[in-house]
């Protein structure tokens, strides 16, 4: 029979360091969380090589007496809560005590504190969860700590761990969601020496908006407000154009933290839903202050997700907020040039503060779900049974019967009706020119036989830090495409050329969301797979900026389509035509029973 061992404390805080401390970005989460808790003002957070070199988290806060800085590093040492009584109304971040044990366990922490009541400050250092030493040292009111080479004694755990380029976007989105969640607080944040997020910690929302997101969000935000005795509601809703394909960006802050919840979500959905098409997100930054009684905030061992006592109430009024905003006029999208110009954020944000390139940026790369992807649309309803063209079946776009097609026109400015043998179809302009497109594009990327169209002016594209990485990585990929792309200072890129087929394309929007698809799906394996991605994207929205077009251009896009080896099924695998036949509008008609 085995023998019962009791574990040792080193081994204890290894296993439960397992538990607080995954990646690199949980030891950020932890020390900011601290530095929060401890009242700093200023928190300035650097990080090499992807964080799991060095971590360093600077603040002005309260410092940490002499006496409790060995404490502080003991499993269950917190000064947040004394007993089980407390825990019901915790209001702080961490109230575990146990990341700094944790955080030791696996990496070589080196402390420097002082409190404003102790003339000295210290230097402490403790190597997987072993004191090094403890001296005094001149450093200023605050606590900063470095935590070097993570994981250096479990190798077992460090092999888990992503690239560095992965784990550092992981930590400048987790930077950006603190930087929303205290804009009281001013955040700076470097990454491999580059300064990558500042904020101002003047409590404007909204230039810390501008901050994360860039202009163009901030230029569709409305505000938010509703109070009632037991919570205040503020911040913004986007206008439904700036809808996102998941819930990444249903950003709620209750009591100042970033949190998941089902009931939050299903409310401004809900009050979204006649504006937004299927399978689309609100784009919401919400702050909740509630009563901390009303609140389980203990759930989930990392605290992300909540727990509303009274989720009725909570829906109503997230929902009633958030209805109120949506409907208001402004949500109504204007392209009135003189509009546009008075939107522009340099007036919205203080005119003292003149943001720096690298304080725009767009979007954040969704990691999670990406809705539709190949999976024909359904047809509804089903008593009409309209048939999907298929391979199989020759006919409408065989070769030799296109001269006995007869053009009806088009409907909605998408559909285009076609007569042919008995039949009606109905050709998707969309769905049909993407093909054609995506196609010819396809077989020019294969061929390499790719060609540019310049651009001028150039568009340029403001990236958040994790795009720009991406971009990086797959600078090739792009230009070996007919992408031309030139750093143009900060976050900032000048795009001089596009692929002669995407000439009008709608660039802006295209390049930061193919960004985040890339980087999302991990493509690097296959030889083509980036490029095709990119292709098949940038053919989506070549197409949503070339919106009309004449029966005669119809006729030829049909003529190009039905050359193709499947002209049945978009790029993103939607139908391209569906057929009536003429039994089954007579059917609908009660001609026939
Ligand atoms: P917890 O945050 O759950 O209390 P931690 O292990 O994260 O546990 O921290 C232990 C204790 O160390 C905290 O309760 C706090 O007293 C002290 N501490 C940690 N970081 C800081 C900081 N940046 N400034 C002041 N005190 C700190
Ligand atoms: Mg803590």
């Amino acid at each position: 029979m085995p023998n019962i061992n009791v574990l040792d404390e080193e081994t204890i805080n290894k296993i439960a360091a397992g538990e607080v401390v995954e990646r690199p970005v949980s030891v950020v989460k932890e020390l900011v969380e601290n530095a929060i808790d401890a009242g700093s003002r200023n928190i300035s957070i650097e990080i090499k090589g992807g964080g799991i070199d060095y971590i360093r988290v600077s603040d002005n806060g309260s410092g940490i007496l002499k006496n409790n800085i060995p404490l502080a590093f003991y499993r269950h040492a917190t000064s947040k809560i004394k007993s089980i009584e407390d825990l019901a109304c915790a209001t702080s971040l961490g109230f575990r005590g146990e990341a700094l044990s944790s955080i030791a366990a696996v990496a070589q922490v080196e402390l420097l504190t002082k409190t404003s009541e102790e003339v000295l400050g210290y230097r402490y250092v403790i190597n997987g969860g072993k004191e090094m030493s403890f001296d005094e040292a001149g450093v200023p009111d605050g606590t900063t700590m470095i935590v070097r080479n993570l994981f250096y004694n479990t190798p077992a755990r460090k092999k888990f761990l992503k690239s560095a380029v992965t784990e550092a976007n992981n930590i400048t989105e987790l930077i950006e969601r603190l930087v929303l969640s205290h804009p009281d607080i001013s955040f700076k944040y470097v990454n491999n020496g580059t300064l990558k997020i500042s904020s101002l910690g003047t409590s404007d929302v909204k230039s810390d908006i501008y901050t994360v997101f860039g202009k163009d969000i901030v230029n569709a935000l409305v505000d938010v407000g509703y109070e009632d005795e037991n919570m205040r509601i503020s911040g913004f809703v986007c206008k439904s154009e700036i809808a996102r394909g998941n819930r990444n960006y249903e950003l709620f802050f209750v009591n100042n933290r970033l949190v998941r919840s089902k009931v939050l979500s299903s409310a401004v959905e809900e009050a979204y839903k006649p504006y937004l098409m299927l399978h689309k997100f609100p784009f919401v930054i919400l702050y909740i202050d509630i009563d901390p009684t009303l609140l389980d905030v203990n759930v989930h061992p990392a605290k992300t997700e909540i727990r509303f006592l009274n989720e009725r109430d909570i829906y109503d009024a997230v929902f009633s907020a958030a209805t109120d905003a949506v409907t208001r006029k402004e949500l109504i999208p204007e392209v009135n040039i003189v509009n546009e110009q008075a939107k522009n954020p340099e007036e919205i944000i203080k005119p003292s503060f003149i943001p720096e390139p690298f304080m725009a940026k767009t979007m954040r790369n969704p990691k999670e779900e990406i809705i539709v992807k190949n999976e024909p649309e359904k047809i509804e309803p089903k008593s009409l049974e309209p048939v999907q063209e298929t391979l199989f079946k020759e006919g409408f776009l065989g070769e030799a019967n296109r001269a006995k097609h007869r053009i009806i026109g088009q409907v909605f400015d998408t559909y285009w009706i076609i007569e042919y043998d008995g039949k009606m179809y109905i050709v998707d302009q969309h769905a049909a020119h993407e093909k054609v497109l995506y196609e010819r594009f396809r077989k020019r990327i294969l061929e390499s036989l790719v060609t540019s169209q310049l651009i001028s002016p150039p568009y340029i594209v403001s990236l958040s830090a994790s795009q720009e990485e991406t971009l990086k990585s797959n600078l090739s990929d792009f230009t070996d495409i007919g992408f031309e792309i030139e750093h143009f200072g900060g976050r900032e890129y000048a795009i001089s050329a596009v692929p002669t087929e995407l000439f009008g394309m709608n660039e802006k929007e295209y390049f930061t969301s193919v960004l985040d698809e890339i980087d999302k799906e991990g493509l690097s394996s296959e030889p083509y797979a980036v490029k095709l991605r990119i292709a098949t994207m940038a053919c989506k929205a070549a197409v949503k900026g070339n919106m009309r077009m004449s029966t005669a251009e119809a006729d030829a896009l049909i003529d190009e389509l039905l050359r193709l080896e499947n002209p049945y099924n978009c790029p993103h695998g939607r139908p391209t035509v569906v057929s009536f036949s003429k039994t089954e509008l007579e059917k609908m008609f009660k001609r026939i029973v």
